[in-house]
């Protein structure tokens, strides 16, 4: 299924394309190598796209503020001057064009823009929305969101060891974080810690936040990894962090909220990152597939390489139907969790699955660097691991299918 685009959207896709195949493309390799860090082309980004003019706008009030479901990692997106559904269709296309150029890239950008800005901008007292989500919203700053620790992965809440203790009108956070993007270049981290005292918080896992200024707050160096190499990961070292008791997020409410709306948002931006890297897999070996010949004919004639290239296809274009379903209803759908589980789970087996039929496709080639599905491959198993793994969007299907 090809999308039935109008004159406004293919406007949009092709601006967003051209601005990324001119600005970010050329500057893969060295963020790749990290070489360049990606936040310095992620302000130009905001300013050349018009980014910050939404922002603004929202800001205001006079717009909308970011979703809380699918789309809200995107940290909102470009929207202005577009109705309700271009604007839909412009915040899913972004991403997907940015990921098929450097889906590390958007990792990161949707790690500070959404889950830090557009996450504090939803849940966040209005003075912290004006001090800690709008720096990174207009991209002036870069954030972070803590979860994960060594000892707490997939079994992020009950397994967390870190604390926040409520010392008078301060809390002081101990613990640490690990596997966290953009943590060892980010100004601000949104990180979760167990509270002890606070009255109607204790107990609970809470949300704070925390500058990279504050003393006793560290980081560890950029994780050297298997994919995802334009997107700094790192640990966070919290040794008796003292801030301020407005640092909890949103005040304090007794809820699991918090991190159960993040993870909703971060799934639904997940999937948009391996629709991008399937499409442009998709695309490269097809037309790699009607050029290249052997035993005298494209290899795109042979029914073995045909069979590849259709179930590739048949992956992205029910990938397609997944990350564009708003657009296509012309409404925001209300999708419960396992909507979006199974929505995660499926664009993420298949972008590594299209990745890494394209690098067979391309053969020797496509095992070279050069011909950049090998890149995205190796991007496209985070996806399959990050934001929950796989067996944990089955656990969270299961769980409410079941009842
Ligand atoms: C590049 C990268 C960026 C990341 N960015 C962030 C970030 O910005 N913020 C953040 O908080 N985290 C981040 N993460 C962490 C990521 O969310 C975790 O790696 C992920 O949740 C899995 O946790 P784990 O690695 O500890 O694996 P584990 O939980 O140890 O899982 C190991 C294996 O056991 C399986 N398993 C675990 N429990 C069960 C079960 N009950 N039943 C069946 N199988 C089970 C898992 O599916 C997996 O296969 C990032 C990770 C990476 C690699």
């Amino acid at each position: 299924m090809d999308l039935d685009l109008g004159d406004t959207e293919r406007l949009l896709r092709d601006t967003f394309r051209r601005w990324f195949a001119d600005e970010l493309d050329p500057a893969v390799p060295a963020m790749e190598r990290g070489d360049e860090l990606p936040y310095p082309l992620m302000r130009r980004m905001h300013a050349a796209l018009g980014l910050d003019a939404m922002l603004a706008r929202q800001a205001r009030g006079d717009g909308d503020r970011p979703d809380e479901g699918r789309g809200s990692s995107d940290g909102g997106g470009p929207a202005p001057g577009l109705d309700a559904n271009a604007a839909r269709y412009a915040r899913t296309t972004f991403a997907v064009e940015m990921a098929r150029v450097s889906p590390s890239f958007a990792l990161s950008w949707g790690a500070s823009t959404g889950l830090f800005g557009a996450n504090v901008a939803n849940k966040g007292t209005p003075e912290q929305v004006r001090q800690w989500a709008m720096p990174v919203l207009r991209c002036e700053k870069v954030g972070s969101w803590g979860l994960t620790e060594p000892g707490a992965g997939s079994d992020a809440l009950a397994g967390m060891r870190t604390t926040a203790r409520r010392d008078g009108d301060q809390w002081v956070l101990d613990g640490s974080k690990t596997f966290i993007t953009n943590a060892p270049y980010a100004d601000v981290f949104l990180v979760y810690a167990r509270a002890q005292g606070g009255g109607e918080v204790d107990g609970t896992i809470q949300p704070f936040l925390v500058d990279r200024s504050d003393p006793g707050l560290s980081t560890g160096p950029p994780m050297k990894k298997m994919g995802m190499r334009g997107s700094p990961t790192g640990e966070i070292f919290l040794d008796g962090v003292r801030i301020p008791a407005d640092r909890l997020l949103g005040g304090g409410v007794r809820r699991r909220d918090h991190v159960k709306s993040s993870l909703v948002a971060e799934r639904g931006g997940l999937s948009v990152l391996s629709y991008g890297i399937a499409e442009r897999c998709f695309e490269i070996a097809r037309d790699y597939a009607k050029t290249r010949t052997q035993f005298g004919r494209p290899i795109a004639d042979f029914q073995l390489v045909q069979q590849r290239l259709a179930r590739m296809w048949v992956a992205v274009s029910n990938c397609r139907r997944i990350v564009y379903a708003d657009w296509l209803a012309g409404r925001t759908l209300r999708e419960s969790a396992a909507d979006v589980c199974a929505g995660k789970l499926y664009c993420a087996e298949m972008g590594t699955f299209v990745a890494f039929e394209a690098i067979h496709v391309l053969a020797g080639n496509g095992y070279m660097e050069e011909y950049v599905v090998e890149r995205l491959a190796r991007d496209a198993k985070l996806i399959e691991l990050g934001g929950g793994t796989t067996e944990i969007q089955i656990l969270t299907i299961a769980r409410e299918i079941l009842g």
